[in-house]
C-alpha cells in the first residue's frame, strides 16, 4: 500500500483551481516510535476559511506553505498506536494533513465516540461548525425570544445550525441561500420561518424588508458582499451583526467596493463584530453539552454533502464556492 499526500502547489489567482493542488505518492509508514501513533484517514473536512489560508496574507493562522500539505479538520482511525492514550480501532479528530495515512504525537487529538453519532458528525455539528453556530449566535448574536434574525450562507453547515438554534431560542429565523431547493429545506428540514433565494431575487433590500417586516435584530453574515450589504436597510436600533465568514469575497483579487456601514450601525446603535471561533474556546464544554443534547432530544437535525474519495478533496473543497454543498462537505476516504 502506498500513502498519498495534497500539497499546495500555487496559491490560487481568484477561484482556485484543480491545478492549484499537487498529488504525491510515497511507501506506505511501516514503523512508529515511541508515544506516536499510525493513523488512517477516514473523512476529512473541506471548509472556506482554507482559502484563506491558500493565499499569502496576514490573517488569525498563518498561510499554509507552498509544496507542503495541506491540513484542515480530520477523522481517522488509530491502526498502530505507541502511545498510552490511544488504542488501535480507535477514531480520532484533530487538524491533520490530506495525507492517506500519517504518524502523529497525541497533542490536539480527540478521541470521537462512533457510538454517540456518525463519525463525520465530528466534522459538523459536533465539531467546528456547530462550535462556530452556537459561540457565535450566542456570544455575539445574544438573541431574545422574539427578535429577528438572518442568517446567510443558511443552506450551508453553519448556517443550517444557527437557523435552527434561533428557533428553539424563540427567534423568528429567515435564511438566505443561493437555490430554490436550499429554501425548501430551510422550511421544511430546519424550521425556517422563511427564505431568500439570493440568485432569482432582483432587489435584495426589499426581499429583506418584507421576510422581517419588524426589522432585524440579529444577522449571522457567513457570506459578506453584496447580500449582506442588503440587510443594513432593515436593522432594528441595537442589532446585533456576528461577521463569521464573507464566503462572497474569498476569491476576490481587488478590494471589493461595498456600502458604507458605518452610518447605518451609527443611526441604529448597532454592534458589528469580526468572529473567530477559536476566540471562545473557554465555551467549548457548554456548547458541546448543549448542542449533544439538543440532537439527542431531535431539537436539532443536519445534512452532510458527502464525496467519495481522496482524489476528490480538492474538487470538495473548490466546489464550496459554486454552492454544491448542502449543509457540511465533507470527503470520505
Ligand atoms: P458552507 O457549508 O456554508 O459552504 C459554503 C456555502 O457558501 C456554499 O454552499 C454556498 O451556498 C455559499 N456561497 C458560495 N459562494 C457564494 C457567494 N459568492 N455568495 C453567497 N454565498 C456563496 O460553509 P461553512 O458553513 O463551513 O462556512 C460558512 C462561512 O462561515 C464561511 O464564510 C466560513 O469561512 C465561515 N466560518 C468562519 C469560522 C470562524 O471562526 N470565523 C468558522 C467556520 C466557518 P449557496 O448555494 O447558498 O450560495
Amino acid at each position: 500500500m502506498k500513502t498519498q499526500t495534497i500539497l499546495l502547489k500555487n496559491r490560487p489567482e481568484g477561484k482556485p483551481k484543480l491545478s492549484d493542488f499537487e498529488f504525491t505518492t510515497e511507501d506506505s509508514i511501516e514503523t512508529i516510535s515511541s508515544g506516536e501513533m499510525l493513523l488512517e484517514t477516514a473523512y476529512v473536512s473541506v471548509d472556506p476559511y482554507l482559502r484563506g489560508r491558500m493565499s499569502d496574507a496576514k490573517s488569525y493562522v498563518p498561510p499554509f506553505e507552498l509544496n507542503k500539505p495541506i491540513h484542515s479538520g480530520v477523522v481517522a482511525k488509530v491502526i498502530d498506536s505507541k502511545n498510552d492514550k490511544f488504542s488501535e480501532g480507535d477514531y480520532v479528530s484533530g487538524m491533520l494533513d490530506w495525507k492517506t495515512q500519517q504518524i502523529s504525537k497525541v497533542e490536539d487529538l480527540l478521541k470521537v465516540d462512533a457510538s454517540k453519532a456518525p463519525l463525520s458528525a465530528y466534522l459538523g455539528i459536533l465539531g467546528m461548525t456547530g462550535l462556530t453556530a452556537y459561540c457565535g449566535l450566542t456570544q455575539i448574536g445574544k438573541p431574545q425570544a422574539g427578535e429577528t434574525l438572518v442568517v446567510s450562507g443558511a443552506a450551508g453547515a453553519v448556517g443550517s445550525i444557527v437557523g435552527q438554534i434561533g428557533k428553539i431560542l424563540g427567534l423568528r429565523v429567515i435564511g438566505i441561500a443561493g437555490t430554490d431547493e436550499k429554501i425548501d429545506m430551510l422550511k421544511s428540514k430546519f424550521g425556517f420561518d422563511a427564505g431568500i433565494n439570493y440568485n432569482t431575487t432582483d432587489n435584495m433590500k426589499t426581499a429583506i424588508a418584507e421576510a422581517a417586516p419588524d426589522g432585524v435584530d440579529i444577522y449571522f453574515d457567513n457570506v459578506g458582499g453584496p447580500i449582506s450589504d442588503a440587510i443594513f436597510f432593515s436593522i432594528n436600533k441595537f442589532a446585533r451583526i456576528i461577521n463569521c465568514g464573507a464566503i462572497s469575497v474569498y476569491n476576490n483579487t481587488e478590494l471589493p467596493k461595498g456600502l458604507s456601514v458605518q452610518p447605518f450601525l451609527v443611526k441604529n446603535s448597532a454592534l458589528m463584530q469580526g468572529f473567530i471561533v477559536s476566540n471562545y474556546v473557554e465555551k467549548f464544554p457548554e456548547a458541546m453539552k448543549q448542542l449533544s443534547e439538543w440532537l439527542a432530544e431531535g431539537k436539532l437535525t443536519y445534512t452532510e454533502t458527502i464525496v467519495d474519495g481522496f482524489d476528490n478533496i480538492p474538487k470538495a473543497f473548490i466546489d464550496l464556492f459554486e454552492g454544491k454543498n448542502k449543509g457540511k462537505m465533507i470527503v470520505k476516504i
